[in-house]
């Protein structure tokens, strides 16, 4: 079963874990001292587990070259993100193939959805995919002071965890598209979204308490575990965009509030473009 991660911190803030479902949770680190250099570098295995079908052999090739030209590391893990925030990444220990892990491609679909101009905010980091049973997390910065263990050797991306599905790899893209993207944090301004600040300050302003186990959703809300925070408001909102967008739009018909985060998405982040 699943523990509850205890986390060290050494950041200024340690955003909300979240529970909307059993396997749907984040936890989002922020620093604020500069981002020394990569401690190490990983490579990718080129080999292809024999066990895998010729079908899957080239579909987990074709997510390797997407990967590649997207300028995304991807890393095999068997330990789970509660050793790899508190322990760090060892890769003599750690590493595994990531090829064999299940439900990559999943996670390959899921990413297949995200057109060029937004999954250019992944561009330079790594996708762990852990062989762990947990959830998915997001890291945001790397670990500091130096002489800790906490996050080292780890990169900044995403940690997936088994059962790995399509609403949570996109609900922490969320998370790095908003907080690399748009808010331009952790000295990894890309200048892709940062335009796009005071709108998203502003549109996924949340203002409801947070009141997981109500049922009741007031309007302007895509879910309740949108409630919970501005950034969570910001990636559910925006995975919500991909994986269900028919519900989505169902839903702005009645509610003018939900419109606008909808029409966020559309116009100024996915430019124009509709699922
Ligand atoms: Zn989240």
């Amino acid at each position: 079963m699943y523990k509850i991660p205890i986390i060290t911190l050494f950041a200024i803030l340690l955003l909300p874990i979240l529970s909307e479902t059993a396997d749907s949770q984040a936890v989002s680190h922020q620093q604020i001292s500069p981002i020394p250099p990569n401690m190490y570098v990983t490579t990718v295995e080129s080999e292809v587990n024999p066990s895998f079908s010729i079908y899957e052999s080239n579909e987990i090739e074709e997510f390797e070259n997407w990967a590649r030209d997207n300028g995304i590391t991807i890393v095999g893990v068997n330990k789970d993100q509660h050793h790899l925030y508190n322990y760090g990444y060892d890769p003599k220990t750690d590493h595994v193939n990531w090829k064999e892990i299940p439900r990559v491609l999943v996670a390959a679909d899921a990413l297949y959805k995200v057109p060029k101009n937004v999954i250019k905010v992944m561009d330079g980091k790594t996708i762990y995919f852990s062989t762990e049973h947990g959830r998915s997390y997001t890291v945001f910065g790397k670990p500091m002071p130096a002489d800790s263990t906490f996050l080292k050797g780890v990169d900044r991306g995403l940690i997936l965890e088994q059962n790995i599905n399509q609403k949570n790899v996109l609900h922490e893209l969320g998370h790095i598209v908003d907080y690399h993207g748009i808010q331009g944090r952790f000295y990894d301004k890309q200048h892709i979204f940062d335009h796009l600040l005071e709108d998203r300050i502003s549109i996924f302003n949340v203002t409801q308490k947070y009141q997981p186990n109500s049922g009741a959703l007031s309007a302007g809300y895509i879910s309740v575990y949108s409630t919970k925070s501005d950034l969570e408001n910001f990636a559910e909102n925006f995975a919500y965009y991909i994986v269900r967008p028919n519900e989505f739009r169902e839903k702005i018909q009645t509610d003018t509030l939900l419109t606008e985060k909808y029409e966020f998405m559309r116009d100024k982040i996915f430019l124009g473009f509709e699922y």
